[in-house]
């Protein structure tokens, strides 16, 4: 999988309704223009650049909540805790958007 376009809005769009509309960091239900794309991207081992990979590399948050990670600089590893509790099922409804054409 190659770097993410996650300006696109469709995806945007489809990945928010892929948690339900959910922040995953609060757990609160927002309306989904209060919902922001968190990139944590990983390094490619071959030439160092910066990748998002897919589900595994984003975090869905509300505004409040992303606001407060850039803020506060969380690591990393933390950021992608939220991330490993997610279901298997929203990750792969989430991969299947990424892996799906640009519109
Ligand atoms: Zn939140
Ligand atoms: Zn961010």
């Amino acid at each position: 999988m190659t770097l993410l376009n996650l300006s696109s809005a469709l995806h945007e769009k489809q990945l928010k309704l892929a948690i339900g509309y959910c922040c995953e960091s609060c757990g609160s239900v927002v309306p989904h223009t209060m919902l922001e794309l968190h990139p944590i991207p990983s390094s490619d081992l071959e030439n160092g650049a910066k990748v998002c990979n897919g589900a595994s590399d984003i975090l869905i948050l509300c505004t409040h909540c992303h606001t407060q990670l850039h803020e506060v600089s969380i690591p990393d590893e933390l950021q992608r805790s939220a991330i490993r509790v997610r279901p298997p099922d929203v990750m792969d409804n989430i991969n299947g958007i990424l892996s799906g054409p640009y519109e």
